[in-house]
């Protein structure tokens, strides 16, 4: 039985002053979720910041991304030990912001992936198709290559301590979802793909879907077989909204 998880992703929005104000409604509606491991990943600069505020509650924090570096001359860049140090459990690697905006390849995501579990992180693997891919029949290639390139770098162990957040680009911050049935027909594909090297890993590894998941639509989208949870953007930036989504898992 995997257990759900709801992760936010702020990406480049918030304040000192209101992300004061979201982490303490965060922390006073917390107890209304039962089942689902919950956590949030602020901008790099509001780590400290949150690492104090979530320090004593059982919501876990995170970032969203990383170098593929160690150390040393990449102006910029942040390391790996850099967010060991404030303790985050999770980091996003390869979001599709990542992939086209900074043209992220496959390797270098793989690259992240790898270095985020060498030093003892989750990474949160972000995959998806574009909208031409989607009506081009591709969708299920180019989910296999993303995953592929992870597989080829880390081998299908390292899958044992990820998590997989299924991201159709063309429903991220678009208001645009995925049906219940489009994502778990993908969730289920990705499923079968880690299975064909490992069963059990693939029946353990949490897939989040995400891509303008709502309120309104997460109990259906959570509620399909193969779809434990969800990766949040815009919604994750209220603290009511988010809770009700980290209630539907
Ligand atoms: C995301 O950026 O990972 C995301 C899913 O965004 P949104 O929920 O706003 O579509």
């Amino acid at each position: 039985m995997r257990q759900p998880l709801v992760v936010g992703n702020w990406k480049m929005n918030g304040s000192t002053a209101t992300i004061q104000t979201l982490l303490e409604q965060m922390k006073q509606g917390i107890g209304s979720v039962e089942r689902t491991k919950v956590g949030v990943c602020p901008p790099f600069v509001y780590l400290s910041q949150v690492s104090i505020a979530l320090g004593a509650t059982n919501i876990a924090w995170g970032a969203q991304d990383v170098s593929q570096q160690a150390e040393g001359a990449f102006t910029g860049e942040v390391a790996v030990n850099m967010l060991k140090d404030f303790n985050c459990a999770y980091v996003i690697v390869g979001h599709s912001e990542r992939r086209s905006l900074y043209h992220e390849s496959d390797e270098l995501v793989a690259q992240k992936f790898a270095a985020v579990q060498a030093g003892m992180m989750i990474p949160i693997l972000c995959v998806g198709e574009l909208l031409e891919e989607r009506e081009s029949g591709d969708t299920e290639n180019v989910v296999k290559r993303q995953l592929d390139a992870v597989l080829n770098l880390a081998g299908i162990a390292a899958f044992e301590k990820a998590v997989i957040a299924y991201e159709p680009v063309w429903a991220i911050g678009t208001g645009k979802t995925a049906s219940p049935q489009q994502a778990q027909d993908v969730h289920a594909f990705i499923r079968q793909q880690l299975a064909k090297y490992d069963n059990a890993i693939a029946d353990k590894v949490q897939i989040l879907y995400g891509g303008s998941v709502k309120g309104s639509n997460a109990t259906e989208l959570f509620s399909m077989a193969d779809i434990d949870g969800g990766l949040i953007g815009g919604a994750s930036l209220k603290a009511d909204d988010f809770l009700t989504i980290c209630r539907a898992g």
